[in-house]
């Protein structure tokens, strides 16, 4: 546990030539369109990351939550290498035991009986809106294929997520998307019951939006958005790639409420790392697809699929739920300690181990001054620190890592009127 934070004397050494040849290396040649930071990654072992010169990092953002057993765990690693010896891809036309081992796995976890696998989470997304653009027809015709989301969504980059995404910033240079999508403030019941008729197909929901900020849906706009769908033969689709498998704390983030979906999509930490996401429905839309009207030739490959039943196993081997209740109710208790004592701080929102901080001023310079420190922080629309670290994070990783952004806001941030200044300001020197 100790040196989980760099050395003192690490922190403003200048990167080596390595670090600087390979940054130099990723501007000439990836194309910008990701606001990285200035620093080379090597490796990584449970909650902490390496650079290439060496300077430790505790990870508080996950890989944007793929990373939910942390890096190389050694039961991850061992499957992979087994399963790299014995075969990676196979065409989906031919049979391997591990997809149906993942899909019973989750059909058992989520109560959902029928599952398509697939790579990233936005393909899985566009599965979804295909699989309710085909239920809609089937139940109501071609005039059924309205979509309502969120505004403030976040459902992927490809084109049909993209366009269910209520983020103009991220589809507005690429329009026009797809017809038909309508979008509500989250929580706004009024505008649910006006906006979900018989023309709907489907009403897609993230439980607990992430990129947009960490913001959980009431159970009040749940149900309702259950019993419209019902109302009007719509899908109800949940979207927990970023909430769902243990992230809040449960299995999935639906269970807080009772709310059941008839589509969950689930993706980020599914695969341990390798690309993998899944598409679940109830028992009823088991053949809505249809032989041959959707597919993925890299999705639910024997590789990712082994990989997918040695995290769930993990998960249920190493009590990794337990693990989230505990450290996401250690590291609530320290965030509204620090709502206390600093001004800028609007509010702290979450569950189990998806975290928001938000604030009235941007947040990625105390990301970069975490940087410094040795921990990452993530930062979503601007203002919002985001808490996505890998869900077997201990207790004490979350006093480090909060320690360290304890003291980075003492020096970037206004203390409360009334706050309670400590004697001593806690900076992390192990
Ligand atoms: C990350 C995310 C996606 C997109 O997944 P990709 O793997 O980046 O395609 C979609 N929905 C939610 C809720 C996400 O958090």
């Amino acid at each position: 546990m100790e040196q989980i934070v760099s050395r003192r004397s690490e922190r403003h050494a200048a990167p080596s030539q390595a670090a600087t040849d390979v940054l130099a290396r990723d501007e000439q040649h990836l194309i910008p369109v990701y606001a990285r930071y200035p620093v080379v990654m090597e490796r990584g072992e449970g909650c902490t990351l390496f650079d290439i010169d060496g300077k430790q990092y505790l990870d508080m953002m996950g890989g944007l939550g793929v990373n939910a057993l942390g890096h190389a765990h050694p039961r991850m690693v061992a499957a992979l290498v087994e399963q790299a010896g014995a075969m990676v891809h196979l065409s989906p036309q031919y049979s391997n035991r591990w997809p149906s081992r993942l899909a019973e796995k989750l059909s058992d976890l989520s109560g959902m009986p029928g599952v398509f696998f697939s790579t990233g989470g936005s393909e899985a997304v566009e599965g979804a809106l295909k699989l309710a653009r085909t239920h809609g027809r089937q139940v109501g015709g071609a005039a059924k294929h309205g979509l309502v989301a969120l505004r403030g969504s976040y459902h992927g980059r490809t084109f049909g997520s993209l366009s269910v995404t209520g983020q103009d910033k991220y589809s507005i240079d690429f329009g026009p998307g797809l017809p038909g999508v309508r979008f509500l403030d989250r929580n706004d019941v009024a505008g649910l019951r006006a906006a979900v008729m018989d023309e709907t197909c489907a009403i897609l929901l993230e439980p607990i939006l992430g990129e947009g900020g960490v913001h959980k849906l009431s159970s009040e706009f749940l149900v309702e958005a259950r019993r419209l769908a019902d109302a009007h033969n719509a899908l109800l689709i949940f979207d927990e790639i970023q909430s769902g498998l243990g992230r809040s704390g449960t299995w999935f983030a639906f269970e807080h409420t009772g709310v059941r979906p008839d589509v969950l999509i689930l993706g980020k930490p599914l695969g341990g790392g390798i690309p993998l996401s899944a598409l679940l429905v109830t028992e009823k839309l088991f053949h809505s697809f249809g032989m041959a009207k959707h597919g993925s030739t890299l999705g639910g490959s024997p590789l990712a699929c082994r990989l997918g039943c040695e995290f769930l196993e993990v998960m249920q081997d190493e009590h990794v739920l337990d693990n989230v209740r505990a450290a996401g109710a250690r590291l609530r208790s320290r965030l509204l300690a620090l709502q206390e004592r600093f001004e800028e701080i609007v509010e702290v929102r979450g569950e189990g181990l998806m975290w928001g901080v938000e604030l009235t001023v941007p947040a990625r310079p105390l990301a970069e001054a975490g940087l410094e420190r040795g921990v990452l922080f993530n930062v979503v629309q601007g203002n919002v620190l985001r808490f996505l670290p890998p869900l077997i994070l201990t207790e004490s990783q979350v006093d480090a890592g909060l320690d360290v952004l304890e003291a980075i806001m003492e020096a970037h941030l206004t203390p409360a009127a009334g706050a309670v200044r400590e004697e001593e300001p806690v900076a992390q020197v192990a």
